[in-house]
Order: structure tokens, then C-alpha cells, then sequence
């Protein structure tokens, strides 16, 4: 079974890496507007894939995403534990 961490070694073996791929320094730059636009019902992957690029690649940028997107559910108060639930096995590609 593959976790996150094997498919990102996994596309860069397959050499999926692109000319104008970000650093973690930008992608931490981009992730509050990126959680945001996720919090928002939007697609984040399709309106930054820049930013979905290096988070399927990074393990750390990825901590740092999902720690983002617990503390503002929370703080909106809205927070659905089956929806996080939902979203974390997304995340983890357990579907
Ligand atoms: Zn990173």
C-alpha cells in the first residue's frame, strides 16, 4: 500500500517534476491563500496547482497544510469531523 510519502518519490521517479515547480519557501508563502480557497469550497489543486504540485511531494509542506487546515476549521467553527475525516483520506489517498 502507498502512502503519500511513496507516491511523491514515486512521481519524481517517474519524473513528473516540471520547470516551474515551487520551493517550500514559496509554497509556504501560497499555503494560507490555498487553504482558503479549499475552506471555501473551491478547488485549490486546479486554481494553485503550483502549490497542490509541491504538496504531494513534500511531507513537511504537507504537515504544514494539514495543521493550516485543521486550526482554520476550527476557528470557523464549522468543523465537521466526517468532513475532515473525508478530506484526510483524500489527502492520504486511501480511496
Ligand atoms: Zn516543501
Amino acid at each position: 500500500m502507498l502512502n503519500p510519502e511513496d507516491l511523491g518519490k514515486l512521481a519524481r521517479a517517474l519524473d513528473m517534476t516540471r520547470e516551474d515547480e515551487i520551493g517550500c519557501d514559496e509554497c509556504f508563502e501560497q499555503l494560507d491563500r490555498f487553504v482558503e480557497t479549499e475552506l471555501a469550497d473551491l478547488d485549490a489543486a486546479v486554481a494553485m496547482p503550483l502549490v497542490q504540485d509541491h504538496l504531494e511531494k513534500c511531507g513537511d509542506c504537507r504537515e504544514e497544510y494539514e495543521a493550516l487546515l485543521r486550526a482554520l476549521r476550527a476557528e470557523q467553527g464549522s468543523t465537521s469531523v466526517s468532513l475532515i475525516w473525508a478530506r484526510l483520506r483524500r489527502l492520504f489517498g486511501a480511496d
